[in-house]
């Protein structure tokens, strides 16, 4: 809109057009006020009922809440409005009507259930509270994406539409294409590893990931963000300094750059940039931490998965973000290289915060026999993943990386209960659509 002014940007004596949505309405008899609200805050406009056109007096208080207006007039200085300024309107005009009965309360003084929010996503980002985990979202992964080029890693585009899986068979969908059957990809595992290969050695991708998992909880989607890395000529420790300089990056950014919305989410006070390394601890350590805890009816054995209730005991006792190193090779996928020293000992790593995972990572198998007598290992076809695997004979180097799930890099930040909140749109078993 030619001249539109945000409301945060009019200051008195300007003669300003502001448009957005009827917020609120107070009408105190001779004197009403309309409350306007838009991307950038919300500004009182004042109707004299006495002294301005009937007509105007008349649009303004028959526009019912959420539609949306467009008011010319001047700002004048006004102590006692909330934002301490206040338009004197000389023209008001609805430019779209919002209905009176809404699904849900934009204004947020009537809580709505996460489903209602979800199925009216745009009514619920009318809310500050909402909107902010959106704008922390968007500068979180533009943090990240500068941390990343700060590192010389250069930001690609990989298939989602792929012919095999990585992660083995069961959480992968299905689908049709051309006649074929091809699937959605769940992780770009395969084809950030051929770049390493390329000649842009150093790359990242944030994109999206799909699982077909069956479960439904807190902090699992069908369709997630994945933020991932890889790198020519490192080695899993040198992976995990990126890691974590990048989640640091985040947080930082945040910090720096989202007063606004940390205080919207009430974070404002306790929002902090973890300091220090992380503790790196190792699968063997973590084991036996989570035994002590007492939280598990079993103690774990060397080879266990670590269940979520030991996770939860673990971070607990840890308190701050920390990685998982020297995991089993049996428990881990086949790209990844064991130890040259201990083959039963992997190079992979997690990197945990308190309340779950959010990164897995590892040096890759680069030498082709280990890596054809991985795939074998793991019960997958070798010449399926032919395309990968031929790549591996041509001067592959040593190499290491990670991904991180962008949703739960988030809900951690922000305290959110379930992923959910972190998704414009969450894929999840009973969710399709909007
Ligand atoms: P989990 O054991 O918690 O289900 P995972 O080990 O299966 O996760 P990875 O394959 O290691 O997941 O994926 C790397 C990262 O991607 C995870 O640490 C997580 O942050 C994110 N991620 C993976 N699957 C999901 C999902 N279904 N929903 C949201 N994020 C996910
Ligand atoms: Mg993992």
């Amino acid at each position: 809109m030619n001249g539109r002014t945000y409301t945060a940007d009019a200051e008195p004596g300007d003669t300003v057009t502001i448009a957005g949505w009827l917020h609120e309405t107070r009408d105190l008899g001779g004197i009403a006020f309309l409350i306007l609200r838009d991307t950038s805050g919300k500004i009182q406009v004042k109707l004299e009922k006495d002294e301005m056109d009937d007509a105007l007096v008349e649009t303004g208080l028959d526009a019912s809440r959420e539609s949306v207006l467009k008011v010319e007039g001047d700002v004048k200085e006004e102590p006692r409005a909330p934002t301490g300024v206040e338009v004197v309107p000389t023209s008001i005009e609805v430019i779209a009507e919002a209905e009176t009965q809404l699904p849900l309360d934009p204004s947020g003084k009537v809580d709505a259930e996460l489903p209602t929010r979800l199925n009216n996503r745009t009514l619920d980002l009318r809310r500050e509270e909402a909107k902010a985990v959106f704008e922390i979202r968007a500068e979180v992964l533009r943090a990240v994406r500068e941390a990343f080029r700060s590192f010389a890693a250069t930001e690609i585009n990989t298939p989602k539409i792929v012919a095999t899986g990585t992660e083995g068979g069961t959480e992968l969908f299905p689908i049709s294409y051309f006649g074929e059957e091809a699937f959605m990809n769940q992780s770009p595992q395969l084809f950030k590893q051929l770049m390493v290969g390329s000649g842009l050695e150093r790359v990242f991708e944030i994109g999206p990931i799909f699982r077909a998992e069956e479960h439904n909880t807190p902090r699992h989607l069908n369709e997630a963000t994945s933020i991932d890395f890889e790198s020519a000529f490192f080695d899993h420790t040198e992976a995990m300094d990126v890691c974590e300089a990048v989640v640091k990056a985040a947080y930082e950014a945040v910090a720096e750059n989202c007063e606004r919305e940390l205080e919207a989410l009430g974070l404002d006070e306790e929002f902090a940039v973890p300091d220090g390394e992380f503790p790196r601890l190792t699968y063997e350590e973590a084991i036996q931490r989570i035994n002590a805890t007492g939280a598990l009816d079993e103690q774990l054995v060397w080879g266990d998965d670590l269940p979520t209730e030991g996770e939860h005991a673990l971070g607990q006792d840890v308190g701050e973000h920390y990685f998982i190193t020297d995991w089993p090779s049996e428990i881990k996928p086949f790209y990844i290289k064991d130890h040259d020293d201990d083959e039963t000992l992997s190079t992979g790593f997690d990197m945990m915060h308190p309340r779950m995972e959010l990164v897995s990572g590892g040096q890759r198998e680069h030498r082709y026999e280990e890596l054809i007598a991985g795939f074998e290992q793991q019960g997958l076809d070798p010449e399926a993943f032919d395309y990968y695997t031929k790549m591996f004979k041509y001067g592959m180097p040593p190499h290491a990386g990670w991904g991180l799930g962008a949703e739960r890099l988030i809900m951690t930040m922000l305290d959110l209960d379930n992923i959910r909140e972190a998704v414009l749109f969450p894929r999840d078993r009973q969710r399709l659509s909007p």
